[in-house]
């Protein structure tokens, strides 16, 4: 790690992610590990979380993982309510159904409300009230957001939507929950090459499309969101709240 990084000491912490399994949760999951904290995995599938398992227990901390969907409240209720320790949630479970404005399916239109936003506050909502009862002396709630929380993109109303929800969600969690020191921020990165992305950079048009318009001339990691990620986690970001990190090598800059 840098010189920086290096001061990141996460031990004695537990940061809980959903969508652990795959992408930016799994690149997470796996930094805040090395970073010292303790981490409980939340997916869906059980063989990417006993995967995951075996890359958390390298940096000698506690793993529990819990397979449940985030619109499960009844389940996610009684799983948060009952946790022993709690510092950090990193609220990343979310998806993208690409379509245009006038055709939007009403499913998608469901699926997207459901898993970016009402599952983002109530699963937010959950740990912060847990963080609050477990009398923690501080708190870091990282949103997973978008460039696309910030500025609009074709064939993504829906998405904007929720992503905006979840800037909006960000700053006003920010401002209810700074009493209780517990800092809410969101990470905002461009496209990042993960599981469900995979499929485009196959194209090497587009590939060639995102790199030639970063100003960067970069693609944006698992590795940088991850990394930005573990600082907001971190006491090294403790004057850090109500903020949005944008990662996008200059992307929304032009
Ligand atoms: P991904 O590779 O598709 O992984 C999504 C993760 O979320 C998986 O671990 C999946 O778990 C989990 N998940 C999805 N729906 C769930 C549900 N209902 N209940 C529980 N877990 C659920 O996605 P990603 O690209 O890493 O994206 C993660 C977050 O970053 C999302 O919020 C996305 O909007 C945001 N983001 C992504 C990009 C990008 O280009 N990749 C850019 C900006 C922002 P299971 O498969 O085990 O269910």
């Amino acid at each position: 790690m840098g010189i920086f990084l290096k001061d990141i000491n996460l031990k004695g912490k537990t940061a809980l992610i959903t969508g652990a399994t795959k992408g930016i949760g799994r690149g997470a999951a796996i930094a805040l590990a090395e970073a010292g904290g303790n981490v409980i995995a939340i997916g869906r599938n059980q063989m990417e979380l006993n995967t995951l398992k075996k890359e958390i227990k390298k940096f000698k901390v506690n793993y529990t993982p819990f397979n449940c969907d985030v619109n499960d409240y009844k389940r996610m209720k009684s799983f948060i309510t009952k946790l022993k320790k709690l510092d950090i949630l990193v609220n990343n479970a979310g998806t993208n159904i690409p379509e245009p404005f006038l055709n939007v399916k009403k499913s998608s239109m469901e699926t997207l409300l459901n898993v970016n936003t009402k599952a983002v506050f109530n699963v937010a909502q959950l740990c912060a009230n847990r963080i609050i009862s477990l009398k923690r002396k501080s708190g870091s709630i990282i949103n997973i957001s978008s460039i696309f929380g910030i500025v609009a993109g074709q064939k993504r109303t829906v998405y904007s939507m929720t992503k905006f929800g979840v800037e909006g969600l960000t700053r006003g969690m920010a401002l209810d929950l700074a009493k209780y020191n517990i800092r809410v921020n969101s990470v905002c990165p461009n496209i990042v090459l993960t599981p469900r992305t995979k499929k485009y950079f196959e194209d090497k048009k587009y590939n060639k499309y995102v790199k030639e318009n970063t100003p960067i001339k970069k693609v944006v990691t698992v590795s940088d969101v991850a990394t930005a990620i573990t600082f907001l986690a971190s006491e090294s970001s403790s004057m850090i709240t109500g903020a949005s990190i944008i990662i996008d090598g200059g992307w929304t800059a032009k």
